[in-house]
């Protein structure tokens, strides 16, 4: 079996509100940057299979070389190898883009039986390349997915999470998993892997090792342009007091208030 789990390198969480819009659009954010975190579970789940089932579990990453980083820290966790993709051409791919890139890392690394993707990017927050790579590889696409029940030589069976409870499904093999954070705990590396991985060469391909053409990746291919990034305005910070006779009358009158005034339950 091989497993081959796509991760993106995003701003540390903290740091995420001090980028402003020029910076985001520029792509130069001068901020901390680290794993994105819903990936650390489908790395962690990569590793988990090759340990119940055997294989080899590959890092594999679309962006420049900082990103060797958030590779380092997958192969610090217990990744077998790690590969990166990138060329300038790949600059200002939306989602479609980078799922053609991914997608085309994948097969010129002679494919996976399961590719594993986080729930979505911190950044990004699209929640899409998990669904573009499927369609481009022409595999299965479960996501959702909160627990992988068994892998078979042609199957995999997976419960995914839903709004009221699980579901149990299963599907052909390759298949993409999108993975949610209820799947599992991620490991924390161990010092002696901390340190193997740091001295890691990881390979990088470019659109030609890719086959693929400027035209076809990067801002160029783009069908979703990014044209304006704002922040949202400040909220208003307010002090509410909630006057009542009982406990009972003023708990009553504050769940009104939540419920069908500031609507957070
Ligand atoms: C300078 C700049 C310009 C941009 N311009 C545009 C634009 O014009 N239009 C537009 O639509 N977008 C643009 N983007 C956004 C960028 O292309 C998105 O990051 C990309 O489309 C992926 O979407 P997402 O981050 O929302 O990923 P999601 O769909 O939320 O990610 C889901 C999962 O897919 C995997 N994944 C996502 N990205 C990668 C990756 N790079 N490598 C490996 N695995 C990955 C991870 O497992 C992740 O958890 C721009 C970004 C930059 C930095």
């Amino acid at each position: 079996m091989k497993y081959i789990v796509l991760l993106k390198q995003t701003p540390d969480t903290a740091e995420l509100p001090k980028i402003t819009p020029e910076q985001a659009l520029a792509g130069n954010e001068g901020v901390t940057k680290v794993m994105n975190p819903w990936d650390e579970y489908a790395v962690e789940e990569g590793i988990r299979l090759k340990e119940r089932y055997g294989g080899e579990t590959v890092a594999m990453s679309m962006g420049p070389e900082e990103v060797n980083e958030a590779l380092k820290s997958a192969l610090a966790m217990g990744c077998d190898r790690a590969v990166r993709l990138w060329d300038e051409a790949f600059e200002g791919s939306d989602v479609w883009g980078t799922a053609l890139v991914l997608a085309k890392g994948i097969e010129k690394d002679g494919g996976a039986d399961i590719v594993l993707t986080g729930k979505m990017s911190v950044d990004g927050n699209a929640g899409a390349v998990a669904h573009g790579v499927a369609c481009k590889l022409g595999v299965s696409l479960l996501t959702q997915v909160a627990k992988i029940v068994e892998v078979t030589e042609e199957t995999i069976t997976v419960e995914r999470l839903l709004d009221e409870g699980r579901e149990t499904v299963v599907a052909p093999l390759p298949a993409v998993v999108s993975v949610v954070k209820e799947i599992n705990e991620p490991r924390y590396p161990t010092f002696i892997r901390i340190r193997k991985a740091s001295r890691a060469k990881i390979p990088v391909l470019s659109a030609a090792d890719l086959g693929l053409s400027p035209e076809e990746v990067g801002a160029s291919a783009a069908k979703v342009k990014w044209v304006n990034l704002e922040k949202p305005a400040p909220k208003k910070r307010q002090v509410v007091i909630i006057e009542g006779e009982t406990p009972e009358e003023k708990a009553a009158k504050l769940l009104d208030y939540l419920m069908n005034v500031e609507k957070v339950i």
